[in-house]
């Protein structure tokens, strides 16, 4: 997983503003449940230098997204985990077939492309947090979709 000490602001609704313990009461969840989803990789909070935690509007959709599919779908965090390790990150980002080749998140089907640590290739340089595909699947259940364009692009 790439490191996440810059604030990346983008658009209003990547800022990160909410503290873990509001987007807890918010989610109606505990401050512990939260903070298994980030040690599990289904979503990277900003980190400010004190290590509290800081949320965006994107981070809080997504994690309505997560809670909708435990307590709804009845998924596992290892199936949503398996879910988000099958976004083709290495078409999105247009990896080159040495690249892919030596990248464990390509070679994954149980993790997502962001809890690996990468050092030799594209992704040593980029912030997780603030790469579009972390940031463009926010919705666990447009995955699919994603694939498809993908897909047609190859
Ligand atoms: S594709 Fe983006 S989110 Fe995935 S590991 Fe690379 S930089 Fe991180």
């Amino acid at each position: 997983m790439q490191s996440n000490n810059s604030i990346g602001l983008g658009t209003d609704k990547d800022t990160p503003l909410y503290t873990i313990g509001v987007v807890a009461q918010l989610l109606e969840v505990s401050v512990h449940t939260l903070r298994l989803y980030e040690n599990e990789g289904l979503v990277i909070p900003f980190k400010k230098d004190s290590n509290h935690r800081l949320y965006s509007a994107n981070d809080i959709t997504r994690l309505k997204c997560i809670r909708d599919s435990i307590t709804n779908k009845k998924f596992s965090i290892a199936s949503i985990k398996t879910l988000y390790a099958m976004i083709p990150c290495w078409s999105i980002r247009n990896c080159s077939e040495g690249e892919r080749e030596n990248c464990e998140a390509y070679n994954s089907t149980m993790n997502p492309c962001w809890t690996f640590k990468h050092s030799n290739n594209l992704c040593a340089l980029q912030e997780c947090r603030t790469c579009d595909v972390y940031k463009e699947h926010n919705h666990c259940d447009n995955i699919k979709e994603t694939i498809k364009n993908n897909t047609r692009q190859a």
